[in-house]
């Protein structure tokens, strides 16, 4: 089944353009109207691909695109109006992987976008067995970001599934949760203490076991830490 795409576009004709015209293609599409709900809802949603206006209202599809590169590598298709932002895009090695000018053709966007896919996701679909974990029912998928139990998918933010990946990578392996701390300081404030990693766990928790309150996945540690369950 084909992923989701992300569209962040405040022209709600433009959007829904794309929308259909992908949908068509066998794609799910989210419209993002602008930057700040676009970085809001990429945890959750974990695109394939995201399209990005360069003219958005508050943030601009630049500001975007250095944030999402800071959490992840995303393929980025830009959408510019104007021949000064495509030298922009090009030049300013925001981290962008292509750009089409508008007005563009559907076919043209369609061609563009499984091109960049296929690019980004094509090899490895070769060997996809080594970048998959399988614990039990969980499927984590480490090149998609994906996370699925029993064949349905489970939505994580970032944070979640780097926690979820860095434990299921050595079932068994005890690690503190100041140690996991380190690894969410990236994406979030200082003032994160090891209380949080608790809070997060629970989240995980919550989205991967079938009975959180007796977690078959991760297990706590009492005094120390969590662990990926060895079973
Ligand atoms: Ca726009």
């Amino acid at each position: 089944m084909a992923g989701t795409i992300m569209i962040v576009e405040d022209e709600p004709a433009v959007a829904r353009g794309v929308q259909v015209a992908l949908q068509r293609e066998g794609y799910q599409v989210d419209i993002a109207p602008t930057g700040e709900s676009a970085l809001e809802r990429f945890g959750d949603l974990a695109p394939e691909l995201v399209l990005l206006d360069v003219r958005l209202p508050g943030m601009d599809g630049f500001e975007v695109c250095r944030q999402l590169r800071r959490e992840s590598r995303v393929p980025i298709l830009f959408l510019t109006a104007r021949a000064d932002e495509v030298d922009k895009v090009v030049g300013l090695e925001i981290g962008a992987d292509d750009y089409l000018v508008k007005p563009f053709s559907v076919r043209e966007l369609v061609s563009r976008v499984k091109a960049l896919l296929r690019r980004a996701y094509g090899e490895l679909a070769n060997t996809e067995a080594g970048r998959t974990l399988r614990r039990g029912d969980l499927v984590i998928d480490l090149d998609r970001r994906r996370v699925a139990r029993d064949g349905e998918r489970i939505a994580l933010t970032t944070t979640e599934f780097d926690l979820l990946r860095h434990l299921a990578t050595r079932p068994g392996r005890v690690y503190t949760r100041a140690q996991l701390l380190e690894l969410v300081r990236d994406y979030e404030a200082l003032e994160a203490d090891e209380r949080t990693i608790n809070v997060h766990i629970s989240h995980i928790r919550d989205k991967i076991e079938v009975d959180p309150a007796q977690p078959r996945y991760i297990k706590t540690v009492r005094g120390v830490g969590y662990a990926f369950s060895e079973e």
